[in-house]
């Protein structure tokens, strides 16, 4: 029964993979039929394999697939398939990883990568981390940690820092502590404005705790001044917090890591491998310089977990975080960067440097168009004089790409990241088609 349901979920899978390069990036047709199906109760009987491989297939092949080559808005992943096996491997064996001693070798899996990317950062010895879910869900320890480390205080973020960090800070009890440093004219969270705000704070008698810098914003892709900014949170005495959710994978490659010079300086540093190291959805990470920050804001004992014991050299990572029971998220992270090598990864990256580089100086050609910044790595901004918002909806009628906007200084601005592992030289091409001829038709 098992082999046989493995082999058709695995054809199906094969099949799935085959022809997604001709899928489009938006299914335009109407979704109800398909969400009826999948919205009903299971019946009490069993049901049909194949029926609800259908069922399955019309359910994919509704909304927005971001798992195709056409798909550039916010921050495509792509999902390498090595990760979903990997994934699979690891549900199959089910194995508990909270406490290193119930689980050591896969424990070591996940604290292998951790270790690697602290070294990769520049992060010290006594450095270690989590895998969560996502960015937002990795930003929550960190804030918490930040917070039992220099008690309550307030939090400095950028006019464009990711909404997570006002997110954990209501969650942590600190949401009137969040303050916004505008931008500099060129969109990166302005140093001198920084540590006037936090000099007027603290002669106000308030307790500045915590700067958060981003390094690769949502919107632009920008990195902020981390060099400036850490040296700010040094002198300053504040938990030098770096969002690098989409930006920090691209410390692998020797451009990526000129623009995030400064980075080594952060007491914890978010990044998302389902963003920038091509994973599927659900793969977020923290890192913090002192894992023992991360151990006194989060370790508990409790009388039905005496029986569990230390293992040398792992960590336990239950006590690193918020979550107890979780499934092992070794094998989806590990199995690729072994399989694949780093190396494979650092190209990639590199490929998606160049092809943002490449659209954006087509679009740059355009004479109609304006573009904002120019990127530091894979995501271009652009816009007309007017009429953005239907220029978006156009672009988007044929389903071919799929694109995003946001508000720079109060203007609507589309913005494309050319950044899935099934976006190359020929889907970039496509896109500046889609859009040079939606611009001047
Ligand atoms: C995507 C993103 C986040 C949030 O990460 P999720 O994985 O979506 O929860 C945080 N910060 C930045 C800069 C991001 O781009």
């Amino acid at each position: 029964m098992a082999v046989a349901l493995g082999r058709r979920v695995m054809d199906y899978v094969v099949d799935y993979l085959d022809q997604l390069a001709s899928e489009p990036a938006l299914h335009t047709g109407d979704a109800g039929k398909a969400v009826a199906e999948m919205v009903r109760a299971p019946g009490e009987k069993p049901g049909d394999l194949d029926r609800l491989l259908a069922a399955l297939d019309g359910a994919a092949r509704t909304g927005v697939n971001t798992a195709s080559g056409g798909y550039l808005a916010y921050f495509p992943s792509g999902g390498l398939t090595s990760s979903a096996l990997g994934e699979l491997l690891a549900l199959t064996l089910n194995r508990y990883p909270g406490y290193a001693s119930i689980a050591p070798g896969l424990v070591a899996m996940e604290h292998g990568v951790i270790r690697w990317l602290c070294d990769e950062f520049g992060l010290p010895t006594g450095a270690g981390g989590l895998v969560m879910t996502g960015g937002s869900m990795a930003t929550l320890p960190a804030v918490v940690a930040a917070r039992d480390n220099r008690g309550q205080g307030l939090i400095y973020v950028g006019e464009h820092t990711h909404h997570c960090i006002a997110k954990a800070a209501h969650i942590a009890g600190m949401r009137d502590r969040v303050r916004i440093i505008p931008s500099t004219s060129d969109f990166r969270l302005d140093v001198s404005l920084a540590a006037r705000m936090v000099a007027e704070d603290r002669a106000a008698g308030l307790r500045p705790m915590m700067l958060v810098a981003t390094a690769g914003a949502t919107s632009t892709g920008l990195v902020d001044p981390l060099d400036d900014l850490g040296q700010l949170a040094r002198r300053e005495d504040l938990w030098f917090h770096v969002d690098g959710a989409y930006g920090a994978p691209y410390q692998l490659t020797s451009r990526g890591r000129e623009r995030l010079a400064g980075i080594e300086l952060a007491d914890s540093i978010v990044l998302d491998p389902h963003k920038s190291l091509f994973l599927p959805y659900g793969t977020g990470m923290l890192l913090v310089r002192n894992e023992r920050t991360l151990h006194r804001a989060h370790a508990a004992s409790a009388d039905y977990l005496q029986d569990l014991d230390d293992f040398p050299d792992l960590p336990d990572f239950a006590t690193l975080g918020p979550e107890l029971s979780r499934e092992s998220r070794g094998p989806r992270i590990w199995l690729p960067l072994h399989l694949h090598g780093v190396a494979a990864f650092r190209e990639a990256l590199d490929e998606k440097i160049d092809l943002a580089r490449w659209v954006y100086d087509e679009l740059r050609r355009e004479p109609s168009l304006e573009l904002p910044w120019t990127p530091d790595l894979t995501v271009v901004g652009f816009r007309k004089a007017s009429g953005n918002r239907e220029l978006l909806h156009r672009i988007h009628s044929g389903g071919e790409v799929f694109l995003s906007s946001t508000r720079i200084g109060g203007r609507f601005t589309l913005r494309l990241c050319p950044q899935s592992l099934r976006t190359h030289a020929a889907e970039a091409e496509s896109a500046v088609r889609v859009i040079l001829s939606e611009v001047r038709g």
